[in-house]
């Protein structure tokens, strides 16, 4: 029985195929009743036992989706292999759809952006089953913050208590976490992974996204066409412009830096230090090195050739950072490449489209203080996964485009609650002139520092193990007026009372941007948007 569906499949296949190349047609003008039948019988293949996953994969890696021209068999194309393009193909794939996956450098990256997995990430990519790409690559545990003010801390452990052991966060090299994603995906039977740069969207009637056309390694111009192309380009996307409204801001840059062989004052914790300007990160990304991003707001940075970062680093830097990590700090100036990554932020406003969808840093970016991006992405993908589960046929825009638009407000939750507190931090954690703006500072600090509900409360929604935007607007306020409260007491003069009114209207001031960016209905009322029925857990 087992042979006779996988050769059915593989005949299938080729079938598809064949007519494919030689019509130079796209997919969605072949007769539906096959498509039908291949997403069936594959189906069915998925569903037997490991046994047959040997011959399983010979025959499905015979299936070529057709490596050197026009025309795929795919089911999806996923551009870009960065963090959620490879997550996501891994996770369609083992749901029985074909993937192609084009990503225009293989090489194992080398960048300063994605170290942190907060613990609600670590939670979605169990539920993907890929937490074994965080082993061997020497990852690191976290369990909270350490938050320095004025040489005082404060200890911010995240609420695990409730959880399984292994559940915290990870930090670890981004290029080799990436790397280990990649090698998952590619090992399925129906993921095909080109090298390659994808320079535009192919459309039908200027409505219908139908597939890409991309540049191979060699140079050569190709096309790809697929029911479903998903655009994981990451944050510089450049196919974003036609699947949404791009209002990219870039608030700051991020410098980077690697300590070598030195300990953290709390090994296990990311530090946040409160410096002037802006927050200053330290976190261990292997067992001997130690990351530190240092924020300059603007998008201006002194420049690095002629010494002038050095000289900033040493001389506006250094004095902030705790003792321990002084020496280190310096020596990593003097013998590190240093590197900078500017920190967009761009609420998701996404054009709803048949046939095309942006997953990750293409579709929505938050301020990288709270390490929110990875999370995002990883959930963004369970959720992607539920709504298309029971599409067994992807040419059928219909349903297709009922289930992207569910996918735009269940995603609202977890991401805006990430969003707004990325947002609302890097402004509060940030120095100001404002009198006003600097005591919300003092009270947060204080707040968090009252522990219980005041750190954990927070510490859950920053790690997205509670997604939930009410709470974060809730605990936000009761930050807000403790400042009014510090201020007033034990005797409330005119000058006071007068900052703290500045204070609360302050708090109004950054948050609610925020909140309208990310939409106050779908953010604090998605069941009263009708796409919120649409999904299967509606259903
Ligand atoms: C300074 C900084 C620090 C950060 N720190 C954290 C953190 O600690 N924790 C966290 O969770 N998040 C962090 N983030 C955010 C996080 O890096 C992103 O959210 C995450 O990497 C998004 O994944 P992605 O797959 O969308 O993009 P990427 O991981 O960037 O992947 C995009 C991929 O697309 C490929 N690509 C691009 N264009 C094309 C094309 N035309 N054709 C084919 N392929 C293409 C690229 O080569 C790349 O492999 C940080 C961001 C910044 C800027």
């Amino acid at each position: 029985m087992c042979d006779l569906v996988l050769r059915s499949k593989c005949l299938n296949h080729f079938n598809f195929s064949f007519t494919c190349n030689n019509n130079n047609h796209h997919p969605h003008n072949h007769n539906h009743n096959l498509i039908l039948v291949k997403n069936s019988l594959f189906l069915r293949i998925e569903s037997h036992s490991s046994s047959t996953s040997t011959r399983k994969t010979h025959i499905c890696k015979g299936r070529k989706l057709n490596d050197s021209g026009s025309g795929t068999g795919a089911d999806v194309i996923i551009v870009g292999a960065g963090v959620a393009g490879s997550a996501l193909a891994y996770t369609l794939a083992k749901d029985g759809r074909c993937v192609h996956v084009i990503e225009k450098d293989l090489r194992v990256p080398n960048r300063i952006n994605g170290e942190l997995l907060q613990p609600g990430g670590y939670i979605k990519l169990k539920e993907l089953g890929l937490e074994d790409c965080l082993e061997q690559i020497d990852a690191q545990e976290v369990l909270g913050y350490i938050l320095y003010k004025d040489r005082e801390n404060i200890k911010l452990p995240y609420p695990l208590e409730t959880y399984h052991a292994d559940v915290a966060g990870r930090s670890f090299h981004n290029g080799r976490f990436i790397q280990r994603l990649r090698e998952k995906t590619k090992a399925l039977p129906c993921v095909q992974m080109n090298e390659g740069t994808v320079t535009s969207l192919l459309w039908k009637d200027n409505k219908t996204v139908i597939g890409v056309q991309y540049k191979s390694k060699d140079g050569k111009e190709q096309k790809a066409y697929a029911p479903l192309t998903i655009v994981c380009d990451g944050c510089f996307s450049k196919l974003r412009r036609s699947l949404c409204h791009p209002k990219v801001e870039v608030p700051s840059c991020f410098v980077g830096l690697i300590l070598e062989n030195c300990q953290l004052p709390f090994e296990n914790h990311g530090h946040v230090i409160l410096a002037n300007p802006s927050p200053i990160l330290f976190y261990r990304i292997s067992s001997t090195e130690v990351r530190c991003l240092v924020d300059i707001p603007g998008q201006k940075v002194p420049p690095i050739g002629n010494g002038k970062m050095a000289n900033f680093l040493k001389t506006m830097v250094a004095p902030q950072i705790p003792a321990e990590l002084h020496d280190a700090f310096i020596s990593a100036i003097d013998t590190e490449n240093i590197r900078i990554m500017p920190n967009g932020y761009m609420p998701a406003e996404p054009i709803p489209t048949p046939g095309a969808l942006l997953i990750g840093d293409a579709f929505n970016m938050r301020h990288p203080l709270t390490g929110g991006g990875m999370t995002v992405a990883l959930s963004d993908i369970v959720v992607l996964r539920d709504l298309l589960k029971p599409l067994t046929d992807l040419n059928d825009v219909d349903s297709l485009c009922k289930c992207l638009g569910s996918f735009y407000i269940l995603r609202k939750p977890l991401a805006s609650t990430i969003n707004t507190l990325a947002g609302a931090l890097y402004i509060v954690f940030s120095a100001s002139s404002d009198q006003a703006s600097n005591e919300l500072r003092e009270a947060c600090f204080d707040y968090l520092s009252l522990g219980t509900i005041f750190s954990s409360g927070p510490m859950a929604l920053l790690s997205g193990l509670n997604p939930q935007p009410l709470s974060l607007v809730l605990h936000f306020f009761a930050v807000a007026f403790y400042g009014v409260g510090r201020l007033l007491f034990p005797f409330p003069s005119f000058r006071c009372t007068w900052i703290g009114a500045r204070l609360i209207l302050c708090a109004f001031g950054i948050i609610f941007p925020i909140i309208r960016d990310e939409g106050v209905r779908q953010m604090f009322f998605p069941a009263t948007v009708p796409e919120f029925y649409r999904s299967p857990s509606a259903r």
